[in-house]
């Protein structure tokens, strides 16, 4: 499916295929909630980095979250370059140099009209706060952290 995106001011348009492109997956976790999830989770797509086109690419500014293991003390920074518009704040894409093919936009962010999900997985429930409700719905699955499946996964299954 080809995806347009953009960010809330327009200072950044993007464009990409994706061949995975069911907003199906909410994210709970910390990260996605304070960065890009005000209702309690985010949602990304999974798509093809390669094929990802910029305009306003001086618009970008990129975060990398500090992450604090349980057992050490010792903080790391996250790989995952979590991309956003520095005019307006928009979340825009994640990407990880440990999978370089793959680009995981927003769907926040994209304009292209996407496919209903007929399930939900609900990740990271382990890091969501009480009053976060989670609308799970006959048939959805949910974790208290990653689960196995993967986006492509999901996709293959349904
Ligand atoms: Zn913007």
């Amino acid at each position: 499916m080809h995806l347009e995106g953009s960010c809330h001011c327009r200072a950044v348009t993007f464009r990409l295929e994706s061949a995975h492109p069911y907003p199906f997956m909410r994210c709970y976790c910390s990260i996605c909630r304070k960065t890009a999830g005000a209702g309690g989770y985010a949602i990304n797509l999974g798509g093809d980095y390669r094929t990802l086109r910029i305009k306003g690419k001086k618009n970008i500014t990129v975060y990398r979250a500090l992450m604090k293991s349980a057992a050490a003390k010792v903080r790391t920074r996250s790989s995952a370059r979590r991309h956003f518009c520095k005019r307006c704040g928009s979340p825009l894409w994640l990407w990880d140099p440990d999978w370089p093919d793959l680009v995981h936009p927003h769907a926040s962010a994209i304009d292209t009209a996407l496919p209903v999900p007929p399930r939900h997985t609900h990740i990271m429930l382990g890091s969501k706060p009480g009053w976060v409700e989670v609308q799970a719905t006959r048939g959805d699955r949910t974790f208290r952290g990653y689960p196995e499946e993967s986006i492509a996964d999901w996709h293959q299954r349904l």
